[in-house]
């Protein structure tokens, strides 16, 4: 008998599962995948770390969480400064000033601003009016140029409908810097796992000594998994532990096209996006750069959107009022639940970035394992 059943090998589940064992409980670990790591998964290929479920950048303003994964592994200094791609004309992001020299032949913030405010001078709407759609409201928030190049047909393709269709919700900001920064998070703390095994090399620190079942799918013998251990730690789809019984939770999926090419340098930067919507894919990924790589060979992802049917892998919850609506009865029945304990994205459904998965994981281990 074991003393928690942790369904789910990702960053949630190896957290518990590590600091759970730490504590002297006995756990066991399964997943349905063929590997550990979830979506942080990163797998070996000509000697880079290639980042199989899209760019992860770990980023965070919380010393302890820093401190805390850089327990397991040494991060390097990576920056996040992803480059837009639209039609033959390439600019920075996040919108700072060396987007709007590119944009507007222009050297000032002052310069800069005036034209900003004077496009969304033109295009305010009648007192009292608020935006009707996505369309609307970014052009409020950041003026047509910016909008039409670098917003919409990147949104449009993310959310797989037009931009008028959109709810003017979906962007509620759309932050615009006025100093030559490129750095795309403003968090104190950002970088990469060093090294060829990436995350994947965190995931294995954590679950060293665990028993972990891959290639083992919870619900192929529900009744068994729930009597193998005194608690459970579920991390997969909520609504698919209750059997749907309120109705299906709505999610986007991605689709990932991997190759290797023989060029050291395919576009000399990790993360590009592609913001017209003629380009199908969202953004192309050069893995090695993420750790400043000088292998003789390359490795691209372009990043597919796809919308989500049951069956395919549930990568962003959609937490939209309906959704939220619909998981809140899902998660009155797991608060009266004695045995389970639901964490993560899936189990929570709630789109977490990895610093905050960390910080719930220790924050449900405080008060699960040692009673805080
Ligand atoms: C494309 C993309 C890019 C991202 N980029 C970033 C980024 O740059 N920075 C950042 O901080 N965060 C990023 N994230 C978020 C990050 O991936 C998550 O915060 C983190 O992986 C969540 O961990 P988790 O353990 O909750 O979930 P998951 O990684 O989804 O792990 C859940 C695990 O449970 C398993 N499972 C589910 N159901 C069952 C079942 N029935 N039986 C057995 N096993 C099951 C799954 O196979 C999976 O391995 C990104 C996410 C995506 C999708």
């Amino acid at each position: 008998m074991y003393d928690y059943l942790i369904v789910g090998a990702g960053l949630f589940g190896s957290i518990f599962a590590y600091e759970a064992t730490k504590a002297g409980k006995k756990c066991l670990v399964i997943d349905k995948r063929s590997h550990i790591g979830g979506n942080v998964y990163t797998e070996e290929v000509e000697g880079i770390a290639v980042h199989k479920y899209g760019a992860h950048i770990f980023h965070t303003s919380n010393k302890e969480v820093w401190d805390y994964m850089n327990s397991f592994v040494e991060f390097n200094r990576y920056t996040n400064s992803p480059m837009a791609i639209y039609k033959d004309e390439i600019y920075n992001l996040p919108f700072n000033m060396n987007t709007f020299c590119k944009l507007w032949n222009i050297k000032t913030p002052d310069e800069a601003k005036e034209i900003i405010e004077k496009q969304k001078k033109e295009a305010a709407l009648p007192e009292g009016c608020e935006p009707k759609n996505l369309a609307e409201q970014a052009i409020s928030l950041v003026g047509r140029d910016i909008y039409e190049k670098l917003v919409k047909g990147y949104t449009e393709k993310q959310w797989g409908k037009r931009a008028e269709e959109l709810p003017a919700f979906i962007i509620r900001r759309l932050p615009v810097r006025f100093t030559f920064d490129n750095n795309y998070f403003n968090d104190k703390y950002q970088g990469i796992p060093s090294g060829v095994k990436g995350y994947t090399g965190i995931i294995e620190k954590m679950l060293e000594g665990v028993e972990v079942r891959l290639n083992t799918d919870f619900f192929d013998d529900r009744d068994t998994y729930m009597n193998l251990a005194g608690k459970i730690v579920y991390t997969g789809m909520i609504d698919e532990f209750y059997d749907y019984c309120y109705g299906e939770l709505e999610y986007r999926s991605l689709r990932f096209e991997t190759e290797t090419l023989d060029i050291p340098n395919f576009q000399g930067n990790a993360v590009n996006n592609y913001t017209e919507y003629e380009v199908p894919y969202t953004r192309i990924i050069e893995h090695k750069h993420f750790d400043f790589g000088t292998q003789d060979k390359t490795v691209i992802t372009r990043e597919y959107p796809a919308t989500w049917k049951k069956g395919d892998e549930p990568y962003y919850p959609m937490n939209d009022d309906k959704n939220n609506s619909l998981f809140s009865r899902y998660k009155e029945k797991a608060e009266a639940e004695g045995k389970v304990i639901f964490g993560g994205r899936l189990g929570e459904y709630k789109y977490y970035d990895m610093h905050q998965v960390v910080l719930r994981a220790l924050e449900v281990v405080r008060t699960e394992v040692y009673n805080q």
